[in-house]
């Protein structure tokens, strides 16, 4: 389903987003913190363990140079996952060497939150179980390991990891499901605030406040814009004459053809009871008058029909060019009177002046 056109303005962090964010911080504080504990472990580990030095070293240097990359290529997320596979080796090494008289099983239970945290409950599982099956395969096979790890140390490797494991997803799925559910809340939040529940379209609070903020803060992606107001034609009749909820129903068939007709980049707001604003964004008067007109002769071209009922529907049209920012509320005005002229000249028409 095509999503709302309203929510493309909302600064809203959508889930991923702060997901996203989340992990992109978990590697940087990965990076700069277990990078650098591992850097000391290198320069600590004597000489003659030479396949655990170079595997920390090497890890170490990885990591930097992966989250050094990362601020200019931008692709965060392909470095968090490069992080989270750079692990799993110096991990194995560590349980292959022993690291510091027989004690590198230790450093097998830091890392299933890491891998769960980067690539999600599944494929975070997914790889926590590769690592512990090479673990065992290593534990179980000493005589293919330089290590020597104790019976029940052995022993007890499979249980006590199986439960980190398990605790660490645990844990991280339910994070996750109720960080969507705030964030969906959020969202629901936000589209009751910004939209007008009859049509489904932005509402004039959405105008004043998030519209003109965008605009604000991306001029050159806004202007010149075309703003048009639009309002339907001796609409107390349509009531008077077929009752309120046939009013309703009509309400939501100009607005379905207002949006209809319009481009995905414009905004289409319904601004009070049967009034609309239809802004064109980028676009001059010249082609905004004539879109605008379209639509005009559209919505009287296109009747009202349920069953036996035909209902015949017009809108007046004020429509303006604003250049600049600062003259949004003045062109507010303008087409707002520019539509009361449309009025007076007879209705189903549209009155346009270019202002700035
Ligand atoms: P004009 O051509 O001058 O605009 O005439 P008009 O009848 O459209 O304008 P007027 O402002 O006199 O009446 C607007 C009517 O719109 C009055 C009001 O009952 C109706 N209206 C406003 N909001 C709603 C709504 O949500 N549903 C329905 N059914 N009617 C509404
Ligand atoms: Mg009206
Ligand atoms: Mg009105």
């Amino acid at each position: 389903m095509k999503a709302e056109r309203w929510k493309r303005f909302i600064t809203v962090e959508s889930s991923e987003n702060i997901d996203s964010k989340r992990k992109k911080s978990v590697m940087y504080f990965f990076t700069y913190i277990g990078g650098t504990i591992i850097f000391y472990f290198a320069f600590k580990t004597p000489s003659n363990d030479l396949i655990l030095k170079l595997s920390l070293f090497a890890t170490a240097s990885f990591l930097y140079i992966n989250a050094i990359a990362s601020i200019f290529h931008k692709n965060t997320a392909l470095a968090s996952q490069i992080t989270g596979i750079a692990v799993i080796p110096l991990v194995l090494a560590v349980v292959y060497t022993g690291g510091y008289a027989d004690t590198g099983l230790y450093w097998a239970y830091p890392f299933p939150i890491t891998l769960l945290v980067f690539f999600g409950p599944l494929r975070g599982l997914f790889l926590n179980m590769v690592m512990f099956v090479a673990i065992i395969l290593m534990i179980y096979n000493p005589e293919y390991i330089t290590a020597n790890y104790r019976p029940e140390e052995v022993v007890r490797f499979a249980p006590t990891f199986l439960v980190n494991v398990t605790l660490c997803l645990i844990a991280e799925f339910f994070r996750s499901r109720s960080h969507k559910e705030l964030s969906s809340l959020n969202l629901d939040r936000l589209k009751q605030a910004n939209t007008d529940v009859l049509t489904n379209l932005p509402n004039r609070r959405f105008i004043d406040s998030v519209f003109m903020d965008a605009a604000k803060n991306d001029q050159s992606g806004h202007f010149p814009m075309t703003v048009i107001a639009v309002d339907i034609d001796h609409f107390k009749k349509v009531n008077d004459t077929y009752g309120h909820d046939i009013g309703d129903i009509v309400l939501k068939h100009v607005a379905r053809l207002l949006r209809r007709n319009t481009r995905e980049m414009d905004v289409v707001a319904r601004i009070g009871g049967e009034e609309f604003l239809i802004i064109f964004p980028r676009t001059s008067n010249e082609t905004g008058v004539i879109i605008a007109d379209k639509i005009r002769k559209i919505i009287s071209d296109t009747p009202f029909l349920d069953n036996d009922l035909e209902i015949n529907v017009t809108v007046s049209m004020g429509c303006t060019e604003v250049k600049k920012y600062v003259f949004m509320d003045d062109a507010f005005k303008i087409a707002d009177k520019l539509l009361y002229q449309a009025k007076a000249n007879g209705r189903n028409r549209m009155e346009e002046v270019v202002v700035n």
